[in-house]
């Protein structure tokens, strides 16, 4: 392939931390003879994907990557086109004709369902909804969240649950200088909930929880987090079964063992990780008010079930089991995400992120992710296309929130925060985003 002196238009979907790192690999790639003109769209009036909606608001360490990607926002062959919406504003067929190269980079944002009895009653809610309820997302301002019992569930043994189990269990003035919704720092105030229990179906050896976050579970000032040492010891048992045992997993077993022997505070406010434990029916009248279990063992290194169940009577299911991509019209959804070959989808399209390989890894993985794929892409250019672009596409009125707009919106969370001695305030209705872009 020869690039001599050749530019291309390339078009990312969606703002999060795939689709800047995929970004920040198209700019690292320009050479003199081989250029990029990068257009990232976005649904949202706001960018920034996970890192506004998804991280933990009590993470404010995780959120400064945010001060990278704007670095890549600055770059002169880049444009941000929030408020743009693949299939309603834009079509993917559209695109994939006005652009050399179209990048998904959509996530995963439909959580999955347990596929269990009473999985539906009030208050049995999925983390996809219950952490952009508390991350301040307009489309989550009204998630109903009843928090007036005193014990709430959360399944899954993943760092999601574990965000979710935390924002539940720890003192809420902790949040006070956190960007954590407003509205739901008020209902969080107002919550019964003192013991938090997360479940895991298979043992402390399987836990998708990873080392520094279990660790700062043991930092908690206001809250005592249990984990039976008995799990723990059997689950150390298997280890050294095992032929091989992965550092991380060392860690991890380590980081659980700390907490399961760490000296309790004795407080009211508690979080119980209990392993070994396969919901299979929530139950209820109109509303939750039990979730029961199976109990499983590990036998041969594997999770088998036993017959013996048990329940644990709560106000709250949360469900932290694991997210799917959405449907876009024109690409093919398979095992929870885009179907794609090394991030190809078909033609000049591509996928990258959670929406390439599913929700797995950390904010980092996916610039070395992204750094592949856009490798890919390169060696794929054929003659770069003579079209306008994503102005030819958009209907006239149209109001794009572009990085000038953004840093009005961001400039104004940010003095609202500072005021109130927080990092921002969200502004969670959509139309008053626009407004404030405008300003
Ligand atoms: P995850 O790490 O894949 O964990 C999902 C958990 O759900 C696993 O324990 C899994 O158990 C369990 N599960 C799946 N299906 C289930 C079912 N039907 N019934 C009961 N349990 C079920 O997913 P995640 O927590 O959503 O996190 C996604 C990614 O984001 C991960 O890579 C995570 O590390 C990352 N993340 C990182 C941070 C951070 O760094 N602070 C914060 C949040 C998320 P099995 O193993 O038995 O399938």
């Amino acid at each position: 392939m020869s690039t001599n002196g050749k530019s291309y238009k390339i078009v990312i979907i969606g703002a999060g931390p795939a689709g800047y790192f995929t970004a920040q690999a198209f700019q690292k790639a320009q050479r003199s003879d081989l250029s990029f003109a990068i257009d990232m769209i976005e649904r949202l009036p706001t960018p920034w994907g996970l890192v506004r909606s998804g991280v933990a608001p009590d993470h404010p360490k995780i959120k400064t990557v945010s001060k990278v990607f704007e670095k890549i926002a600055k770059e002169p062959n880049f444009r941000l086109f929030a408020n743009v919406e693949l299939g309603k504003d834009v079509s993917l067929k559209d695109l994939r004709n006005q652009y050399d190269v179209v990048v998904l980079a959509t996530g995963t944002s439909r959580g999955r369902k347990l596929g269990i009895p009473g999985e539906e009653l009030k208050n049995s809610l999925s983390a996809a909804d219950f952490v952009p309820w508390y991350n301040a997302h307009p489309d989550f301002v009204d998630v109903e969240v009843d928090l007036s019992s005193d014990t709430a569930v959360v399944i899954g043994a993943g760092n999601v649950a574990m965000d979710v189990a935390r924002i539940l269990a720890i003192d809420p003035a902790e949040l006070d200088p956190t960007d954590v919704a407003e509205h739901a720092l008020v209902k969080l105030k107002q919550s019964n909930i003192r013991t938090v229990i997360i479940c895991g179906r298979r043992g402390p050896e399987h836990a998708a929880f990873t080392a520094p976050e279990l660790r700062d579970l043991a930092k908690l000032e206001n809250t005592d987090v249990y984990i039976d040492s008995k799990q723990i010891e059997d689950a150390i048992k298997h280890i050294e079964e095992m032929d091989e045992v992965e550092k991380d997993l060392r860690n991890n077993i380590e980081a659980m063992k700390a907490i399961a022997g760490h000296e309790k505070k004795e407080v009211a406010r508690k979080l119980e990780i209990k392993f070994l434990s396969t919901p299979i029916e929530i139950k209820g009248n109109g509303k939750v008010q039990e979730v029961v279990f199976q109990k499983n063992k590990v036998e041969s290194g594997k999770v088998v079930p036993t017959n013996e169940t048990f329940s644990i009577k709560t106000g709250l299911v949360v469900t932290a089991i694991g997210y799917d991509s959405v449907k876009h019209q024109g690409v093919t959804i398979k095992s929870g995400r885009i179907k794609n070959i090394a991030g190809h989808v078909e033609h000049n399209v591509y996928a990258v992120g959670w929406a390439k390989r599913g929700p797995t890894g950390v904010i980092g993985t996916n610039k070395s992710d992204s750094t592949d794929v856009v490798d890919l892409i390169i060696e794929n250019l054929k003659e770069p296309k003579t079209s306008e672009g994503i102005t030819a596409l958009l209907k006239s009125g149209h109001e794009v929130i572009d990085q000038t707009a953004w840093e009005k919106i961001n400039a104004s969370e940010v003095i609202s925060g500072e005021i109130a001695g927080k990092p921002r305030i969200k502004e969670v209705d959509w139309k008053q985003l626009i407004c404030l872009g405008r300003s």
